[in-house]
């Protein structure tokens, strides 16, 4: 999964979201981080402005 940051407003929906805390905030950034995410698709469903895509 790969987070657009021109299309994230930083709601924190993604963050909550993820199953397994794979995402976090990071000075003001979305991070994911690969070794943790199991490719679920949750973020990108809850994430309100399309932000967060499969790559
Ligand atoms: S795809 Fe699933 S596991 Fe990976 S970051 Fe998104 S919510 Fe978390
Ligand atoms: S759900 Fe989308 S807009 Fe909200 S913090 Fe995550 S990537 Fe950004």
């Amino acid at each position: 999964m790969k987070i657009i940051s021109e299309k994230c407003e930083g709601c924190l929906s993604c963050v909550d979201v993820c199953p397994v805390r794979a995402i976090s905030q990071k000075n003001g950034k979305i991070v994911i981080n690969k070794n943790e995410c199991i490719g679920c698709g949750c973020c990108a469903s809850s994430c309100p402005n399309d932000a967060i895509e499969y790559e």
